[in-house]
């Protein structure tokens, strides 16, 4: 709820006014139990910020994040530790969070260790069905990270996430360093997790389309803000905000009859220290008037469960 996170920065050279990036500017919204939301926008948009402080990995400048009733900013230490093991991270590229020491099955085990949650031999057998789960055979507990494809580290990565049975997971550009064909086998465990695991996830992207399959849910960030909200059926047969027509118009459609709409984005997002006037976008937008310069639209319900912030609409 009115969720903010500023990074304060240098002005630079013997300029001593300290701005800030706005990662993060003034967004609500809500992950029901079971959603896979996605969030999706450009790199620069402040998606992996909201996913890091949803989870308290940084602290916030403003506003609440409230999981299951409680308020994690005013959770103590101690607190806030129990939770830890209801709340993961995955990141985009797991291989930098592996040790090239560890052999797999001890990283994948480290933290149940940690929370001093079971003996060595049920740490065994709990990573090797967690393997099993996330599509690792078992030959593969001892060996080494630099053994494995992208591929398989990532399901390296998700194991890890798992061990200690989370609820709620934060998947930050999961598959984004992954081939496209390598994409979907991931895109598909997560599903399967989801349902076998009753997980709940925020699921960071930059793509549209990598979210199509997996999220019932999709939020679109842009420069800290979001733009628009919507169940993902009704985002793709409906987009209000001129900025998630480009981004959808930008995703080919196999079938050369199906026809959509070309909005291309030119230039690049602009700097989160020194946001645009008035509507973020319109420095961007095709479809920006006068207003768009000098009136914040307002982020706001058009039915049912859509939301978007555009004077347009
Ligand atoms: Fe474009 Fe104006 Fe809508 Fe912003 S408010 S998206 S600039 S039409
Ligand atoms: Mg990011």
């Amino acid at each position: 709820k009115g969720l903010k996170k500023y990074f304060p920065v240098s002005g630079g050279f013997l300029n001593r006014t300290v701005n800030h990036v706005k990662a993060v500017d003034d967004i609500s919204f809500t992950i029901n139990k079971g959603d896979a939301f996605g969030l999706v926008g450009e790199s620069g948009s402040g998606k992996s910020t909201t996913g890091r402080t949803l989870l308290r990995l940084t602290d916030k400048t403003a506003g609440e994040v409230i999981y299951k009733d409680r308020d994690i900013f005013s959770l103590s230490k101690g607190e806030m530790r129990t939770l830890r093991t209801d709340m993961q991270i995955i990141f985009q590229d797991p291989y930098s969070s592996l040790n090239p020491r560890i052999r797999v099955g001890d990283a994948i085990g480290e933290a149940v260790l940690d929370h001093g949650l079971a003996s060595k031999a049920e740490i065994r057998e709990r990573v090797l069905e967690i393997m099993s789960v996330c599509g690792l055979a078992p030959h593969h507990i001892d060996r080494f990270p630099h053994e494995f494809s992208g591929g398989q580290r990532q399901r390296i990565g998700i194991a890890r996430a798992l061990i200690l049975s989370p609820d709620f997971i934060v998947a930050d550009e999961p598959v984004s360093a992954l081939d496209v064909s390598i994409q979907a086998q991931i895109i598909n465990l997560f599903s399967d997790l989801r349902d076998q695991k009753n997980l709940t996830y925020l699921f960071i992207s930059h793509d549209l389309s990598v979210v199509e399959h997996l999220c019932n849910r999709i939020g679109v960030m842009y420069l800290g803000s979001l733009m628009e909200l919507a169940p993902r059926d009704e985002l793709f047969a409906n987009p209000l905000h001129p900025y998630t027509r480009a981004l959808l118009s930008a995703i080919p459609i196999p079938d050369p009859e199906i026809r959509r709409e070309r909005i291309v984005l030119t230039g690049d997002i602009p700097s989160p220290v020194d946001p645009p006037s008035g509507c973020k976008f319109h420095t961007r937008c095709p479809f920006a008037k006068q207003v768009c310069k000098e009136a914040v639209p307002e982020y706001r319900n058009v039915g049912g469960e859509h939301y978007v912030a555009c004077h347009l609409v």
